[in-house]
């Protein structure tokens, strides 16, 4: 019997990390992106949720043990999703070993200090970023929840240029599966390896020029078995055509808009991209980040990113889903500023940028009733703004604290 319970006890100890409370203080809080914000108020979280939401008059009952975050006060929103990471750089090497004060610095420049309380890795070395992953989760590293796609798919001899630099063992761990039986066999091998969802490569230049896609038989099968496990599919598509072998194959979300085509996206595509559910991640700020490296003159980028805004902005008033993502982990420039900018100009209110920071990839991940929203009983993923992006979308990047599950894990100022 004593040895039950030490066995449990120890369980336990392994299992689990002190659970953190916290009162923090609210200039102003924005429940939902929809929602009229509440002024002057706190959120009081307990463990992994949000436990109330109250306004200046209410007096809660605080519970022993709870901090008050007096240097975080500032405006709440819910935390925010980059639905658009790569675990990729060098800082993540051997993350099962890596020092944990490194790992939650380098999650801490890259994320947690512009907010992001949820990731989604959309392609890295699966079995390392599966590591990142439970050491946040056990609570020695401290950072936001991942999700990852693991090792992409890619069209046969179809590995991109730009990726021909990672070391060769990982290289030769990339699927470019030849048929359907082989996409089927890819798919269950990153999902049972820890994967949460597929990352296909539809159209790519393994050489700079000449071009590789992926069959339609390879798209639908990769697409059937993930949505045979209940997770979503994610595509690179790079060309209008791509975009057509997308929809046929019912991919859920597209990683990029297309940069450079001749022709933007007509009203067809965009109103079955609707019809179909599919969801759109922009990355402004990374066509601006390659067409720099490539020395292309800046009213050339501003046009070719202008013409990706116009793709965008119609999408959007067909009433299209909006993710938010970077690119960032292969977009070195970590600072998400730029993108609120090009996302505004593209003709989103702060409350639709907000959105697709929050309730829209939690209502595409399915977690709506869980997350996304400041309200009691949902996870405490909480940012606290230096000021109101209302007034200025440049504030959702000016991050006082983030608390990801109840967990502070970015303070500017020390308690
Ligand atoms: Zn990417």
């Amino acid at each position: 019997m004593r040895l039950i319970v030490f066995a449990v006890a120890l369980l336990f100890a392994v299992e689990t990390y002190a659970a953190e409370s916290w009162l923090i203080p609210a200039d102003k809080i924005y429940t939902a992106p929809d929602a009229a914000p509440l002024t002057q108020g706190a959120v009081l979280t307990w463990g992994e949720r949000i436990q109330s939401v109250v306004d200046e008059k209410s007096r809660p009952r605080i519970p022993k043990g709870t901090k008050t975050a007096d240097q975080c006060r500032g405006v709440v929103v819910a935390g925010f999703q980059n639905s658009h990471v790569h675990f990729t750089e060098p800082v993540w090497n051997d993350a099962a070993h890596a020092g944990a004060d490194a790992l939650t610095r380098g999650l801490e420049k890259m994320l947690s200090r512009y907010g992001f309380t949820t990731v989604f890795d959309t392609g890295s070395d699966q079995a390392n970023t599966v590591e990142l992953r439970a050491r946040i989760t056990k609570g020695e590293v401290r950072g936001p929840r991942i999700l990852t796609v693991g090792l992409p798919l890619y069209p046969v001899d179809g590995i991109p240029v730009y990726i021909k630099d990672l070391p060769p063992e990982v290289l030769a761990r990339m699927h470019q599966p030849k048929n359907a039986e082989e996409a089927r066999a890819a798919v269950r091998t990153n999902l049972a390896n820890g994967a949460d969802g597929t990352k296909l490569f539809l159209h790519t230049s393994p050489d700079g020029t000449a071009a590789r896609f992926m069959t339609a038989d390879v798209i639908r099968a990769a697409v059937e078995e993930t949505h045979a496990q209940g997770k979503l599919v994610l595509a690179h598509p790079t060309s209008l055509e791509a975009i057509r072998g997308a929809l046929a194959g019912k991919v859920d979300i597209l990683v990029h808009t297309t940069l450079g085509e001749k022709a933007p996206w007509d009203d067809g595509i965009v109103r079955q991209m609707v019809a179909q559910h599919m969801s759109v991640i922009p990355t402004f700020k990374l066509w601006d980040y390659e067409l720099r490296k490539q020395d292309v003159p800046a009213p050339i980028i501003e046009k070719l990113i202008a013409d990706t805004q116009t793709e965008l902005r119609a999408f959007s008033a067909a009433g299209g889903q909006i993710l938010f993502g970077t690119d960032v982990g292969y977009m070195h420039e970590y600072d998400p500023t730029d993108e609120y900018v090009y996302l505004q100009k593209a003709g989103l209110t702060p409350a639709q940028i907000l959105a697709s920071l929050t309730t829209a990839p939690a209502d595409r991940w399915n977690e709506g009733a869980k997350r996304g929203r400041v309200a009691a009983g949902q996870q405490a993923d909480l940012v606290v703004l230096e000021g109101d992006p209302v007034e200025d979308v440049r504030n959702f990047a000016k991050v006082r604290c983030a608390f990801s599950a109840g967990r502070l894990i970015y303070s500017a100022k020390a308690p």
